[in-house]
């Protein structure tokens, strides 16, 4: 049986991810292919601590928290109730809203950047995805959109972080760019447009 294809998707907060996500996966169904949506943190005990920790409630240093993120993925990965890998390797295409490439962007704004990827190292090797997608907008936009929906500011949720997150996504995506399948999409265009352009983009994974 053939594999399945991995896919992660990659944007600040308020890029567009879930939309896209929830787009794609529509498609994939279409073609009869089944499809999986996950994201991080993970449903696992680990992904609900880190999740404590996002929101302020649990305080802890920078590398732990990029440690937790780690620990997190690979539980995500390898765990035995719903780990990704056996999914891929059942056939099931998998589709994440977020993988390593956040944490090289959200934790390299206060951890040295070649420290996160190290950390991650073990994650790249058990699963690389086919294919991430990076969805690209500004801080002002992500901004924008982020304060007219939501209620709530999260700890990850200020503009000039988000700056520096988008700039760390992209320095990171030049960093590996031997290594990984990366395709970046103009996030401001309209939700059709992007739609169709990471479709244009993803389908031949599909026919192989
Ligand atoms: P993320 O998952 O990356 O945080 P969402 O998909 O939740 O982003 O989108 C954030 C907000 O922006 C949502 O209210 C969504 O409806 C809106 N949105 C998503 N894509 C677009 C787009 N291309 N143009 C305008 N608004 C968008």
């Amino acid at each position: 049986m053939n594999k399945g294809i991995f896919i992660a998707f990659e944007g600040i907060d308020g890029s567009g991810k879930s939309t896209q996500i929830q787009l794609l996966t529509e498609k994939i169904n279409e073609k009869g292919i089944r499809c999986y949506q996950t994201c991080e943190p993970s449903g696992g005990p680990i992904g609900s601590l880190t999740r404590q920790i996002l929101t302020g409630r649990i305080k802890t240093d920078n590398r732990v928290i990029a440690a937790m993120f780690a620990a997190d993925r690979l539980d995500h990965l390898l765990n035995e109730v719903d780990g990704i890998v056996a999914k891929v390797e059942d056939g099931i295409t998998v589709i994440t809203d977020r993988y390593y490439f956040s944490s090289y962007a959200y934790h390299s704004v206060d951890v040295p950047m070649d420290w996160v990827i190290k950390t991650n190292e073990e994650s790249a090797k058990v699963l690389r995805p086919d294919m991430t997608i990076f969805i690209d907008i500004d801080a002002d936009t992500a901004m924008e959109r982020i304060t007219k929906n939501r209620f709530h500011t999260e700890l990850f949720e200020k503009k000039s972080r988000l700056e520096k997150v988008r700039n760390n996504y992209l320095k990171a995506f030049d960093l590996l760019k031997g290594e990984e399948k990366v395709v970046i999409v103009d996030g401001t265009k309209s939700m059709e447009e992007i739609s169709e352009e990471i479709w244009m983009q993803v389908k031949h994974l599909f026919e192989k």
